[in-house]
């Protein structure tokens, strides 16, 4: 099948690999020429594992091109799929101008009918938005071109992309045409071979879906921080409660680690604007408002063990920082927890020696050259010269590094581990300090 993707970034991207990887025939569109140029060229913007190998053999074999030739690419398409960003708009409702943006382009140069899908996550509605900026497009050309617009939410995971994509949980397609499910439900059958995996279902359902999957993993974490900060309080550990309650299938593994706070480019945003939407029809979602607040309180709970330990004196200490994209296995900064904290301790006059196995040029993108940062190319070297050694991101290599070495390196022989990989008393009995997330000995 013919496919074009609007947005080549994480989402538009990967599923246009995927789709090229099963023999459809895909071509990428974006407004960023040197991405694209990038792209030909075979430079992968993002780092997300096992993409470049898969993205370089798809476009040798043809199946997939990149573009900034919108007509071309919308004439090319049996199906068109929309996958720019929505990022919060000031009042933290989702921005459409991408998304409507992208449906006036589809509407100036559409020329056959076509189905245009929207994978981006979107607010309740927006498909209506979509279909009236394309037929008001059409309309001012005199054009009479019939087309669908379906929903298509994405539930990849940054870090684990490809592996969603070629194997995905669920595909949501929300659309009322039987025309437009069956071409999707053709598109996405060599996904859909060894069970059924796609849910069929009205558009507004669709969209309502990706943002009640977000939420719903975001209360999760919140859950876990708010019942983090209360077993600091109460002198219990944390660690030991989510091992408690895990093995119940009702509650389950996934999504109970109490940490720094959740941040990428996806639950803050999602909650937020959810949030929104319920109140723009006359809801107070109180729940999600207590998610979000509980987050932005534990992103900066790291930094409040960093005063507690140093009696408020931080001023001229040196931070190893492990970890600064919002999860593993990716380059992502977006929303990260590190930014909070990297931005706490420079303004009370602390310096940082970070190191990230995927995110140095991230941060070197969004902090540019600073004094009171160092951006290291190992674990180790941010260790050097540093008082204290903060891990902010789970990454595999960070998970048991040598503390009599540490404790070796770290002139105030202490750690603040905010995402719980370490076991304090492995960690004390090495002679250092140890303060997690939620471990009542951290009070
Ligand atoms: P991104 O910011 O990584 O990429 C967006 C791309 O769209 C950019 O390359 C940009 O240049 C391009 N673009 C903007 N306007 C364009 C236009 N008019 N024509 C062509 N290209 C245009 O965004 P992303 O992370 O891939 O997210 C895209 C959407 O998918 C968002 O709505 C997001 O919420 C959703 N989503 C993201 C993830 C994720 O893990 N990143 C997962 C599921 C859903």
């Amino acid at each position: 099948m013919r496919v074009t993707i609007f947005g080549t970034g994480y989402v538009g991207l990967v599923t246009g690999t995927c789709l090229a990887d099963v023999g459809h025939d895909v071509v990428c569109v974006d407004i960023d020429q040197a991405k694209v140029e990038g792209l030909n060229r075979g430079v992968i913007p993002i780092y997300e594992p096992g993409l470049e190998p898969m993205v370089k053999a798809n476009h040798a074999a043809g199946r997939l091109t990149f573009t900034t030739d919108a007509a071309a690419a919308i004439a090319h398409g049996d199906v068109i799929f929309i996958a720019v960003g929505t990022p919060p708009d000031e009042d933290g409702s989702a921005d459409l101008k991408y998304v409507l943006a992208v449906a006036r382009t589809i509407g100036k140069h559409l020329e056959r009918p076509a189905v245009v899908v929207n994978k981006s996550t979107v607010p309740v509605g927006t498909a209506d938005k979509v279909r009236a900026a394309i037929a008001d497009e059409l309309r001012t050309r005199g054009t009479d071109v019939t087309f669908e617009v379906a929903s298509n939410p994405e539930f990849l995971k940054e870090g684990d992309a490809v592996n969603d994509c070629m194997r995905p949980d669920r595909i949501v397609i929300g659309s009322s045409s039987t025309m437009a499910v069956e071409r999707l439900k053709r598109l996405y059958a060599p996904f859909n071979r060894n069970h059924e995996r796609i849910v069929v279902m009205d558009v507004r359902s669709a969209e309502l879906t990706k943002y009640a999957a977000n939420a719903m993993l975001a209360t999760k974490i919140s859950f876990m921080n708010e019942i983090a900060n209360i077993a600091e309080r109460v002198g219990a550990d944390v660690e030991m409660v989510r091992q408690g309650i895990g093995s119940d299938p009702r509650i389950g593994w996934h999504f109970i680690y109490p940490g720094a706070g959740y941040g990428g480019s996806c639950f803050p945003k999602d909650v937020q604007a959810l949030h929104r939407t319920a109140l723009q029809h006359g809801y107070t979602a109180q729940l999600l408002g207590a998610v979000e607040g509980v987050n932005e309180q534990q992103k900066g709970h790291l930094f409040e063990l960093i005063q507690r330990h140093y009696d408020g004196n931080v001023a001229g200490k040196t931070f190893a920082v492990w970890g600064l994209a919002f999860k593993p296995n990716t380059d992502d900064m977006r929303e990260a927890s590190s930014r909070r904290l990297l931005q706490q301790l420079w303004d009370a006059g602390a310096k940082v020696r970070a190191y990230d196995p995927e995110a140095t040029a991230e941060a070197h993108r969004i902090f540019g050259d600073r004094d009171d940062l160092t951006l290291c190319d190992s674990a180790r070297a941010a260790l050097a010269d540093a008082d204290a050694l903060v891990v902010v991101t789970e990454w595999k290599q960070f998970r048991s590094p040598d503390f009599a070495r540490l404790k070796q390196s770290v002139n105030d022989a202490v750690i603040f581990d905010g995402r719980n990989l370490y076991h304090p008393d492995e960690v004390e009995s090495a002679g250092l300090a140890y303060y997690g997330i939620g471990r009542g000995r951290s009070i």
